[in-house]
């Protein structure tokens, strides 16, 4: 699928799977990974950047700096 020039960027490595991203998320942007990642935990992943608008909530809400947005 192609990504937008801007879009969020979310390392599945770092994250812990807490889910606070995908619940302020109205866009359906991203889903759970199957399997566990290097910290044991299942993390979520971007499916549909396309369907980001750049909101910056989920940036806002992750506890653990996870997601950002790039260029
Ligand atoms: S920036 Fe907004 S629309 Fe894009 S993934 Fe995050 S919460 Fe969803
Ligand atoms: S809020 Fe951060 S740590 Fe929690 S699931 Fe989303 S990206 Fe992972």
């Amino acid at each position: 699928m192609k990504k937008p020039p801007v879009h969020i960027l979310l390392d599945p490595e770092k994250c812990r799977g807490c889910g606070l991203c995908m619940d302020v998320c109205k866009r359906g942007v991203m889903e759970v990974r199957e399997g566990e990642n290097a910290c044991g935990c299942r993390p979520v992943i971007v499916v549909h950047p396309e369907k980001c608008v750049l909101c910056g909530l989920c940036i806002a809400v992750c506890p653990l700096h996870v997601i950002s947005l790039k260029k």
